[in-house]
C-alpha cells in the first residue's frame, strides 16, 4: 500500500470513530457498569442447577447473594448460596433501609441488600440475581439496563416431578409452591426472555448466549474499540511510506 493506500485507511478510521456515535461516544464516556442479569422461574423449574452452572462456566459473571429468613438446605453455604438470618436481624436490616429489594415469598422474606449489590458492581462484573416475579418487577423499575429472564418447566407435571425429587420440602410445602406455579408463570410476558428448561444442557446454552449477546452490544465494546481504533492514527512501523529512504 502506497502513501495514498495510507492516506485512505487513516480517513476511513477517522470517519469510523465519527460514524460510532458523538465524538464523546468513543473519547471521553464511561465505560458501562457490568450488566445486571435477573433470572425468575417457579420453584422446582431448575433455577439453582442453572445458576450454579452459569458461574462455574461464563468467566466475569458473579452471583447476587441474598438474605433470607428460610433455613438452609442440605448443601446450601452461608454466604454463598443465601445470607441465612433470623427474623430479627431481617427486621433490623429493613429498618436501615439496607434492602434494595425484598419479598415475602412462599411465607419466608427474601431481600437483596444494597450493599451486597454495589460490592459485586464496583468489581464490574455482570451480575447473576435469582428473584421472584416481584423482585424483579423491582429491578426493572429501579435499574435500567437490567436483563430479564423467566425459565419455565417444560410442563406443569414434569415441575411437580422436580420439585418433589429435590426432597427438600415437606410435601405440604411442596405443595404449597406448586399452588403458586401457574401464578408465577403468568408473569413471563414482563420478561425480556423466556427459557424452557427441558434439559440442563439446552437451558444453560441458551443464558450463556443471552450473556454472551449482550457483553457484544456496542456500546459494552466502547473500550476494546478505542484501543483497536488507536492502532489506525499512527501509521504504524515499518509501513510502506514510513520507512527510512
Ligand atoms: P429451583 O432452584 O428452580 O427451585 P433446582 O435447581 O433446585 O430448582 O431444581 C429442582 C430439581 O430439578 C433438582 O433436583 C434438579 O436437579 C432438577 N433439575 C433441574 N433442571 C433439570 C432438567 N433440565 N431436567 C431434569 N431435572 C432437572
Ligand atoms: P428458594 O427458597 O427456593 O431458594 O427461593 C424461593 C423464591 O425466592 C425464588 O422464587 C427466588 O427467586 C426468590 N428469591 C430469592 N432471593 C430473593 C430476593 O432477594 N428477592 C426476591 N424478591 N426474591 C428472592
Amino acid at each position: 500500500m502506497g502513501r495514498a493506500g495510507c492516506r485512505t485507511t487513516l480517513v476511513a478510521a477517522l470517519a469510523a470513530v465519527a460514524l460510532w456515535g458523538s465524538p464523546a461516544g468513543l473519547a471521553a464516556e464511561p465505560e458501562p457498569a457490568g450488566t445486571v442479569f435477573v433470572l425468575s422461574a417457579p420453584s422446582g423449574t431448575g433455577k439453582s442447577t442453572l445458576v450454579k452452572q452459569l458461574l462455574q462456566r461464563v468467566p466475569g459473571l458473579a452471583f447476587g447473594v441474598s438474605h433470607t429468613t428460610r433455613a438452609p438446605r442440605p448443601g446450601e453455604r452461608d454466604g454463598v448460596d443465601y445470607f441465612f438470618v433470623d427474623d430479627a436481624r431481617f427486621n433490623a436490616m429493613l429498618a436501615r433501609g439496607q434492602f434494595q429489594e425484598w419479598a415475602e415469598v412462599y411465607g419466608r422474606r427474601y431481600g437483596l441488600s444494597r450493599e451486597a449489590l454495589a460490592r459485586q458492581r464496583a468489581a464490574g462484573r455482570d451480575l447473576l440475581l435469582d428473584l421472584d416475579t416481584a423482585g424483579a418487577r423491582t429491578v426493572r423499575q429501579t435499574m435500567p439496563g437490567a436483563v430479564t429472564v423467566f425459565m419455565l418447566p417444560p410442563s406443569a407435571p414434569e415441575l411437580a416431578r422436580r420439585l418433589r425429587g429435590r426432597g427438600t420440602e415437606s410435601t405440604a410445602q411442596a405443595a404449597a409452591r406448586l399452588a403458586q406455579a401457574g401464578r408465577e408463570c403468568a408473569h413471563f410476558g414482563e420478561y425480556d426472555y423466556l427459557v424452557v428448561n427441558h434439559t440442563v444442557d439446552q437451558a444453560f446454552r441458551e443464558l450463556e448466549a443471552i450473556i454472551l449477546a449482550d457483553r457484544a452490544r456496542r456500546e459494552r465494546r466502547r473500550a476494546a474499540a478505542r484501543k483497536i481504533l488507536a492502532g489506525f492514527s499512527a501509521a504504524p512501523p515499518g509501513a510502506p511510506g514510513t520507512a527510512p529512504d
